[in-house]
């Protein structure tokens, strides 16, 4: 949830473009791979960015969510481009009053012809958080964090305890940064409903979720960084455990007690350790 003053339209789309850069740099968002998306409740004017208005029809209806503004990266646009040029790679979408169709403002810079298609997974995530939560803002972000991804083709860390008692052990931040651990997702095909119906159930429990063999998805309602801060957190943990797993698991990692500690201390409630 945001305070007055709300962050304005070019802030919101400098941030998006700082985050998918650093996603870039963390090597999470290959080529095309990644999309991003805000939700905010507050009114803001598309128009002075996004000057060309069309109607579509929403993937799922989004009653509670009329009026409610997106920022949507497009489909096949690559993250790390954003920075330079938002209104190429962003469009601008408004939900209608009947929550079923929206306006999508994009710009004449517009260099795609869809939002990403994964959108209906991150409009199912942003409807879902909002009105449980009542916030006023929403960031979703999806990228491809090598070591996260790896690790998820192996059988074992597919399962949320032995997943999250492993990668949690590596630094003290990450207990404290994801308290209630990574959230792993089955695999199911890009796009569709399964994958959009069980990410909805992982992420209601979590910040960070894996979709095994595929990649990570993380939110906040706080920032469109913050959310890409979870998906570096979770990929730092992944890289050490990979690393331990090279070097023939020679490490065990911050123990149990060591952990309670730092959450005692810092006052972090969680139940995985
Ligand atoms: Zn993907």
């Amino acid at each position: 949830m945001l305070q007055a003053p709300y962050p304005e339209l070019d802030d919101l789309l400098e941030m998006m473009g700082e985050a998918g850069r650093h996603l870039a740099d963390i090597e999470a968002s290959e080529g095309a791979a990644g999309n991003i998306s805000v939700c905010l409740r507050w009114p803001i004017e598309p128009r002075t960015r996004f000057p060309l208005v069309d109607e579509i029809s929403l993937p799922q209806p989004v009653p509670e969510l009329a009026g409610a503004t997106f920022l949507v990266s497009g489909s096949g646009r690559r993250l790390r481009e954003i920075i330079d040029e938002p209104t190429a790679n962003i469009a601008c979408l408004v939900v209608d009053k009947d929550g079923r169709t929206g306006r999508i403002y994009t710009s004449h810079q517009r260099r795609f012809e869809h939002v990403t298609s994964e959108f209906n997974s991150h409009l199912a995530v942003h409807y879902d958080q909002m009105v449980s939560s009542g916030t006023n803002f929403h960031a979703v972000i999806h990228a491809q964090p090598p070591h996260m991804t790896y690790l998820s083709h192996i059988p074992r860390y597919q399962d949320e305890t032995y997943l999250n008692t492993h990668l949690l052990r590596w630094q003290p931040e990450l207990i404290i940064n994801l308290p209630e651990g990574i959230g792993p997702v089955p695999f199911h095909v890009p796009g569709s409903a399964e994958l959009m119906a069980d990410n909805i159930q992982a992420l209601r429990r979590h910040r960070v979720v894996i979709w095994c063999k595929h990649g990570a998805m993380a939110r906040s309602d706080v920032s469109v960084k913050r959310a890409a801060d979870r998906i570096e957190y979770a990929e730092a943990a992944a890289r050490y455990e990979y690393l331990n797993l090279v070097a023939g698991e020679p490490a065990d990692g911050l123990a149990p007690g060591e952990i309670r500690e730092i959450c005692q201390a810092f006052g972090v409630q969680q139940t995985i350790f």
